[in-house]
């Protein structure tokens, strides 16, 4: 599918709701807020939405006034354009009224995406959804980048490439982010929100974590544990967990590492809690086929899902992975 095909659907498109997926990342959040400005640009009538609160992290990025956490009437929209999310029902609960929007684009750069929608632009190649928005926006006519923009989509690329160290970290991804700080992104500004602002509780939540870390008897598959108790002892809100398992992955002989996180506690004891699983790997171990394999999806290094189980039944699960390590 070629990046005219959806210039030409968004062209004649009135009405445009833009989604990313729930729990936003950098690129979630870059990506949306600078096509949505892009299309602001065209004097397209946009809706930018997604469903959970933006990190204070990324408070700082221009325009995040725009981002609205429901979609308002449904029927309104003749167009959708879905971001980083590897299938429609990433967006959250909008996903089954968000289906019967007439035409949907898909853009997105995991490799396990589904192809949902009438329209795909998929490049599993791509650092980040925020360097094809980059692409997109570039052979958009009438549009300039702006500082706006540059921001969004230098913090999108900087946030899904782990600051330039992942294997993501491609020409591309450097060539653009020059580009964007030409056009006024200032890495040192972007750096001081996204890393350097962290309180003293977090720092205790950290400690905490270190503290959970189990390693499996070969050494090769490190488990990090969060749990909603961990964040009332702490006073901690948790809004973005994708820096913390690094933690468990930068563990000397490491090749897989697995952040569970408690979103929800569970009411007794045998029911077992609302867990999303993070997971890392270094290497040729895909982690996006065990994601997929438990309902969730990702990247071959980076993937996660959702999964109902009790801590110990969870960790033993998970625990198993290390034999073929
Ligand atoms: P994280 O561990 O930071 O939540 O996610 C790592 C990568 O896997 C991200 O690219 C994210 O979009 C993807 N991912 C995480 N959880 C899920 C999930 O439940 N379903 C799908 N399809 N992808 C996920
Ligand atoms: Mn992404």
């Amino acid at each position: 599918m070629s990046i005219q095909q959806i210039i030409n659907q968004l062209k004649k498109s009135n009405h445009i709701l833009l989604a990313s997926h729930t729990n936003p990342d950098g690129d979630a959040i870059g990506s949306l807020i600078s096509l949505g400005l892009a299309l602001q640009e065209w004097k397209k009538k946009i809706r930018t939405y997604n469903e959970s609160p933006i990190p204070a992290v990324y408070q700082f990025l221009p325009s995040l006034h725009l981002v609205h956490r429901t979609v308002g009437d449904i029927s309104e929209f003749d167009t959708a354009v879905i971001l980083d999310c590897s299938d429609l029902h990433r967006i959250g609960e909008a996903a089954s009224d968000g289906a019967k929007i007439p035409a949907i684009i898909n853009i997105d750069h995991h490799s396990t995406n589904t192809r949902f929608g009438n329209l795909q632009y998929i490049d599993p190649n791509a650092s980040s959804t925020a360097e094809m928005v980059y692409r997109l926006i570039s052979a958009m006519e009438n549009v300039s980048i702006d500082r706006g923009m540059a921001y969004s989509i230098y913090t999108g690329i900087m946030a899904d490439t782990g600051s330039f160290r992942f294997a993501n970290t491609t020409p591309e991804a450097f060539d653009i982010s020059h580009k964007m700080v030409l056009l006024g992104a200032d890495p040192h500004k972007v750096a001081h929100h996204v890393y350097e602002t962290i309180s003293l509780n977090r720092i205790k939540l950290l400690n905490m974590l270190y503290d959970s870390i189990e390693l499996s008897e070969n050494g090769r598959l490190s488990i990090m544990t969060l749990t909603q108790n961990m964040l009332q002892t702490t006073g901690t809100i948790i809004d973005d967990v994708s820096g913390l398992i690094n933690y468990a992955k930068q563990i000397e002989n490491v090749k897989l590492a697995a952040l569970l996180f408690e979103r929800k506690r569970s009411p007794g004891k045998k029911t077992g809690s609302d867990f999303h699983v993070s997971l890392r790997s270094e290497g040729a171990v895909n982690v996006a086929a065990i994601a997929t394999s438990f309902g969730g999806g990702g990247h071959p290094n980076a993937a996660g899902f959702d999964i109902q189980a009790t801590l110990a039944d969870l960790k033993q699960t998970i625990f198993h992975f290390s034999k073929n390590l």
